[in-house]
């Protein structure tokens, strides 16, 4: 595997390269949820170029920032066993040559005003700043992505067709723990007792969707909310929505693509999961 710094070492490798390249970005910290993505990427692309770095602009909560788990030197294990061609692992100041206030502000409408978007102001910009500028950087044709983080596919569906980007998104399903707990980086903060507790999150899903024949939706949010709250979670939202734009519904329709999304804290530290209906 190949380790770059740089855009332009970066540009250098990649513009001899004429056929396609698939593109993993990631914050780090790296599970099998990230490694999965890699091997889809390997097995559909012939090159594969994963990114790390912790984008500053779209933590809303400095804490969670400076907190945010690093773990490099296993990460770049993990990658190369993976059969990651090229790491690219830029600092802070080749992402942000003249800082990070760009005052840059993209059009991301509704899907900023509700969900993590309501919940985490500024965030969704920053993540479309960041893939913006690693999609120049990278220049891949496919993007791989997990629907772990499943309001943020939409949000960069949405960049890729307002910016004409030449790359097709492909979204990936999300791994889990074996009690169900989806993986994430942020999970290796949780004490052992709270990664069994944080199960409750899935199982609060789970039971949404296993009711939804016979029971009403506000019905079943009701128990699922009590599912996480006796765990000791604190929820922030439990909402059902239609999966193709985010707009919520107030009851199951089954004519359209449903997802129960969901955000809650544990120990301090903000869990997010989402279920198809
Ligand atoms: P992150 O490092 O958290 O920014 O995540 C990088 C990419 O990995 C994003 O596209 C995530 O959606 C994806 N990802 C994170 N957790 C999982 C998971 N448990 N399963 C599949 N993909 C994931």
């Amino acid at each position: 595997m190949l380790l770059v710094k740089h855009i332009r070492d970066l540009r250098k490798r990649l513009d001899a390269h004429r056929g396609p390249i698939g593109f993993v970005p990631t914050m780090g910290a790296l599970h099998e949820g990230h490694i999965s993505l890699i091997q889809r990427s390997r097995a559909e692309q012939p090159v594969t170029v994963c990114s790390i770095f912790i984008n500053p602009t779209q933590f809303n909560d400095p804490k969670d920032f400076e907190k945010y788990p690093v773990t490099l030197e296993r990460d770049i294990e993990l990658l190369g066993l993976a059969g990651t061609d090229i790491l690219f692992l830029p600092e802070v100041s080749e992402m942000y040559p003249s800082g990070t206030d760009t005052g840059i502000q993209y059009p991301i409408g509704y899907l900023d005003t509700v969900l993590d978007g309501q919940f985490r102001p500024g965030h969704f910009n920053g993540v479309s700043i960041i893939v913006h500028k690693l999609l120049s950087a990278v220049q891949p044709t496919h993007l791989y992505m997990g629907e772990k983080d499943f309001q943020q596919c939409l949000v960069v569906k949405q960049l890729i067709e307002q910016q004409h980007l030449p790359v097709k998104l492909i979204t990936c399903p999300t791994l889990r723990e074996t009690n169900g707990l989806a993986m994430s980086s942020r999970n290796m903060r949780l004490s052992p007792e709270g990664r069994q507790f944080a199960s409750a999150m899935y199982q609060s899903l789970q039971h949404i969707r296993d009711g939804q024949k016979e029971k009403s939706f506000p019905v079943l949010q009701a128990e699922a909310l009590l599912v996480q709250t006796q765990a000791g979670l604190e929820p922030e939202y439990l909402l059902l929505a239609d999966a193709d734009n985010l707009s919520l519904l107030s009851d199951f329709d089954v004519r359209k693509n449903m997802v129960v999304l969901a955000a809650s804290r544990l120990e301090g530290i903000r869990l997010i999961d989402n279920l198809r209906m």
